[in-house]
């Protein structure tokens, strides 16, 4: 998560006085990138998946499990393998963005928390069908590195969230919570990654706000919970800090599970992939279309039904990290007339997109939030500097931030072969997808970031996502599709994404009609259009209104299409694609595996991990009916996770567990 530059971080009093300054120098970088590489062509059509891990440390004599915070022990130990640096892994000096030689080793990154790894394949992955058919291999084989590289007892899990993350026997080794940069009742600030960006990132959010972030997420109601229901962990009587009083104030609410520190979201851990597309229109057009998908993946994926030892009444981590980066003052809120600050904004820094990016003539300006609120004095200067007015938009809209964490060295000249100040806006903008400028001094080309997921417990079925997502992307370019929905319609997905079993039960506004015209199709490439099974409603040329193009669906629908036709799913399209394409039997065999795992999501053979977490602690023999996961549940549920893993794909008791139905 961004770049780890050192120096002198300033306090936020003085961050906030140069807030101008760098937006500035922000601007200026990225135009400077923007004419550099905005004619770059032909660059590789390539993608790479992010695996994020906990590491956890098991004491199986007292069935305890904890998170381990040895994160910086862990990567020094991979970064000194010499095995692993002989085949290119191990830990890159510069975190994203560099170009990786052949065939080589995955590379392990730090992430938010202490107890978090991060591992990406290393080197991208290609345009061909045998790369989709590495990846799970890969990530195997980074689970395994990283097991080898920490203790007997620990093991890297890719669970989201960590069960029992705010209660004081939930970390090894233990430190006292209420420290100076979180202020939290129920974290320690030693929860966070020591480099002084993360502590630094933290307490500058908490100082901006004026008070403490604040999470609060719904409690599940069982039938022994009680309604009203208290979160019994909130302490009254601390009195350390001026934020202690935030409780007081009734930042703690009824029904909801309280907590009070940027750990509690970024925490979470999540599957991202990223794209270098061909070119930069190309890009943008991933860009564009990719996100109304973006709830989708989320609700397929959710993971997320327990927090602070308690279930909650939602499956994902989404709006968790969201408040867990909330920066916004009450002015900003709207809780306040608007004095000192600028704007009223809608949403938090990490939140789902706001705007869309192409130029393409299909893109209506209806489909644009025209409420959206961007530095007009930015865009203008991006403008001026040949920019067009979407991407400018796009742009002044992120720099509507200020800049957290500024380092005193970073001031003293402009250096526009660099992009700090440029990335210091854009990598703490936590959108849904990321339009990634091409890096200066090395190949790489414009990037697209699709950052919805939840982390799978399996390998496979994080293999199975990425190679989702890979072939949609194909499916859209090959295809032309169109899956452009108003963007307030997405924000609304993503909440409608949170609700428990959302991808069993509820609906989400989609696009009726992804397939291009017929009339604007020029030459003869292949179409899904000439498939046997697809409608082929018919196409008025003048648009009629923006809200007759889409409507309520289910996921089933949205994935596995339409019983009676309209519109024909995403995994019918990817097949399309598929055989458009030559793929040899055994390729299409592999494939299918992965994709009879999102449809089998969708269509509700198969069960979410939320789905399934919430099942296990409600089965279990400690459990109360009373919404409370105990230490002794949690033991059980992580160490099954670990254990599915393991046995991944050996296992009858992994497929059960999952309600997989793979070949062993
Ligand atoms: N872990 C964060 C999430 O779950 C993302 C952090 C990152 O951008 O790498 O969304
Ligand atoms: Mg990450």
């Amino acid at each position: 998560m961004g770049l780890l530059a050192v120096g002198t971080p300033l306090d936020w009093p003085e961050a906030k006085k140069v807030a101008d300054h760098v937006r500035e120098w922000g601007i200026e970088q990225l135009l400077a990138i923007w004419n550099r590489a905005k004619g770059k062509e032909r660059d590789a059509l390539l993608w790479g998946d992010e695996i994020e891990y906990l590491v956890v440390s098991f004491d199986n004599k007292k069935k305890e499990v904890k998170l381990s915070l040895r994160q910086a022990d862990i990567l020094e130990a991979l970064a000194s393998d010499a095995e692993l640096l002989k085949q290119g892994g191990g830990v890159p000096d510069l975190a994203r963005g560099e170009a990786k030689s052949a065939r080589s080793a995955p590379t392990f990154h730090p992430e938010f928390g202490r107890f978090m790894l991060e591992a990406t394949p290393g080197r991208p992955w290609g345009i061909g069908f045998k790369d989709l058919l590495d990846v799970e291999q890969d990530m195997k084989w980074r689970r395994q590195i990283a097991k080898d590289h920490i203790f007997e007892c620990e093991y890297p899990v890719t669970l989201t969230t960590f069960p029992m993350l705010g209660d004081r026997k939930s970390i090894t080794p233990f430190y006292e919570p209420s420290g100076p940069k979180l202020r939290s009742q129920f974290v320690p600030d030693e929860i966070a990654n020591p480099h002084i960006r993360f502590p630094t990132l933290a307490a500058n959010i908490r100082w901006r706000r004026g008070r403490k972030v604040e999470l609060n997420v719904p409690v599940f109601h069982d039938e022994n919970t009680p309604k009203p229901w208290k979160d019994p962990t909130v302490n009254y009587d601390l009195y350390n800090w001026p934020e202690d009083d935030d409780v007081r104030n009734g930042a703690a609410k009824d029904d909801y599970i309280y907590m009070d520190a940027m750990a509690f979201g970024m925490g979470s851990c999540c599957l991202q992939i990223t794209f270098q597309a061909t070119n930069i229109a190309e890009g943008r057009k991933m860009y564009d279309q990719l996100s109304p998908l973006g709830p989708i993946l989320l609700a397929l994926t959710a993971a997320t039904p327990i927090y602070k030892g308690f279930l909650a009444d939602t499956d994902v981590r989404w709006n968790q990290i969201s408040a867990a980066v909330d920066d916004r003052t009450p002015e900003e809120l709207g809780e306040k007339p608007l004095k000192h600050d600028r704007w009223r904004i809608p949403k938090s820094r990490y939140a789902s997109n706001s705007t869309y990016i192409s130029q393409d003539p299909r893109l209506r300006p209806e489909y644009l939030d025209p409420d959206l609120v961007v530095d007009e004095k930015l865009k203008a200067r991006l403008v001026e500097g040949g920019m067009d007015d979407i991407l400018a938009t796009h742009f002044a809209h992120l720099f509507i931030r200020d800049p957290i964490v500024v380092f005193a060295e970073d001031l003293k000249e402009l250096d526009l072969d660099k992009t700090d100040h440029f990335e210091n806006l854009q990598s703490t903008n936590w959108q849904h997808m990321r339009f990634k400028p091409p890096p200066p001094g090395n190949d790489i080309g414009w990037r697209v970031e699709v950052r919805p997921m939840e982390i799978q417990i399996t390998d496979f079925e994080n293999a199975a996502f990425s190679v989702f997502v890979v072939l949609i992307t194909r499916a859209i370019l090959s295809f032309d599709l169109n899956f452009y929905l108003p963007i307030p319609r997405t924000t609304e997905n993503m909440e409608t994404a949170h609700k428990r079993d959302a991808v069993l039960n509820d609906k989400f506004y989609f696009r009726k009609d992804p397939l291009p015209r017929r009339s604007a199709r020029t030459n003869g490439t292949a179409s899904p259009r000439s498939g046997p099974n697809t409608p082929q409603p018919s196409r008025p040329h003048t648009p009629g209104p923006v809200e007759d193009e889409y409507e309520l669906m289910t996921v089933d629908e949205i994935i596995n299409g339409k019983r009676n036709g309209g519109f024909p799913g995403l995994i019918p399209l990817v097949e399309s694609y598929l055989d458009s394409v030559n793929v040899d039997v055994e390729t299409r065999c592999e494939l299918a595996q992965y994709l009879a795992l999102i449809r089998g999501r969708a269509n509700g053979e198969l069960w979410t991990a939320a789905k399934w977490i919430r099942h296990f602690v409600r089965e279990h023999p400690e459990y109360q009916k009373d919404s409370v996961v105990t230490d002794g549940m949690a033991f059980d549920l992580v160490k099954a996770a670990e254990r599915i893993t393991v046995h991944e794909g050996r296992d009858g008791f992994a497929r059960q567990m999952l309600g997989r139905c793979r070949e062993g």
